[in-house]
């Protein structure tokens, strides 16, 4: 936590600041250790200082160390002046892609002689490249998903709802130690497994529908995320041919994937392959993204993504086929990246499952 406060702070001699204002709670807790979800934190060249309420009094004092903590009677940002923690004329940095137009205008406010300046991924490039604990948050996080995914298979038969698939992966993975699920399971079947973020409905499976499982957990703040495809019945040629198309697809991103490639180019191994088999026009989303304490964070891997990959990132790779009517086909593993390719965390298997 040292190291990420002494990282951020080499940042502000280029950004022209003296301070950082951090007010997004998956930055705060990336810089303090803090997982409440009411704080600020303001980091000074010298100090480091955060701001929450009574209800984590304990809690802050338990989870953050060298952070001079203040409960706030009356609002955070209150506090940050009733405390006189930025002098007049201070030039104090903050996330400019998290910080709300009511937010800033409150600082203004209450702070007008110091000046505010948005900044953009000060925090974000550093939470990217991962450590060995983060890694390990999120291997368990994986395992969990995977082992799931494993009694999940046996639930999959025409009759039983979507939403109850959805409620019985839920369920499991806090049985097995997840804090809760990384975002609203998606169980998409049939003509709805065309979508590529179907929520899961009161639909029921039926026999030859698709059914795509998006799914993940959290462990330690750290989340998971994977997406299988299976058949109900006997797959048409068509349903094969895609789900060999997305399966080369997602296998060549994997072989490609090492620090120093740029993440548009990675992105275009998958999507070459899905052109090169005629379904370029359905295949509409990015390939994968970051994955940390935030379930979408750098690096983005797109079309237009100007990102490098880094040893220790930890990304997605999903690509997908969408067809009308047919349904969709997605495959999903989370990998970290190293500086001779990538490990893949993921164990379950990635053949055609038919029910
Ligand atoms: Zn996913
Ligand atoms: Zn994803």
């Amino acid at each position: 936590m040292t190291s990420r406060l002494h990282q951020l702070r080499e940042q502000y001699a280029s950004l022209n600041i003296d301070a950082f204002l951090v007010t997004f709670q998956p930055h705060l807790r990336y810089l303090s250790g803090f997982s409440g979800s009411s704080g600020i934190g303001l980091v000074t060249p010298r100090s480091a200082f955060l701001i929450t309420d009574s209800r984590y009094t304990d809690q802050v004092r338990q989870e953050t160390r060298r952070w001079k903590c203040y409960i706030s009677k009356n609002g955070l940002f209150e506090e940050l002046r009733a405390r006189r923690l930025i002098p007049a004329s201070m030039r104090i940095g903050f996330d400019g892609n998290t910080v709300v137009l009511s937010q800033y205008r409150l600082l203004k406010k209450l702070l007008p002689r110091a000046a505010f300046l948005p900044k953009v991924d000060c925090i974000e490039k550093l939470a990217a490249v991962k450590d060995p604990l983060e890694i390990a948050s999120i291997r368990r996080a994986v395992s969990i998903s995977d082992r799931v995914f494993g009694e999940i298979i046996a639930l999959i038969k025409p009759g039983i709802t979507e939403l109850d698939v959805a409620a019985e992966i839920s369920y499991r993975q806090k049985r097995l130690g997840a804090e809760g699920d990384a975002f609203e399971t998606i169980v998409a079947s049939g003509e709805r497994s065309a979508l590529p973020h179907g929520r899961a409905s009161s639909k029921k499976l039926e026999r030859g529908d698709l059914v795509t499982l998006d799914f993940g957990c959290v462990v330690n703040g750290y989340h998971s995320d994977m997406t299988r495809t299976i058949v109900l019945g006997r797959p048409k040629a068509e349903v094969k041919k895609i789900y060999t198309t997305v399966l080369e697809a997602q296998e060549k991103a994997i072989g490609a994937a090492t620090s120093g490639m740029r993440t548009c180019d990675l992105d275009a191994v998958a999507r070459t392959h899905i052109s090169r088999c005629g379904y370029e026009a359905f295949f509409r989303h990015s390939l994968g993204h970051g994955l940390g304490l935030q379930i979408h964070e750098a690096p983005r891997i797109s079309v237009r993504s100007t990102a490098t990959l880094q040893a220790g990132n930890v990304i997605t790779i999903e690509p997908g086929i969408y067809l009308p009517r047919l349904g969709g086909v997605r495959i999903e593993d989370d990998i970290v990246v190293t500086n001779d390719g990538c490990e893949v965390l993921n164990r379950s298997t990635k053949e055609l499952l038919v029910v």
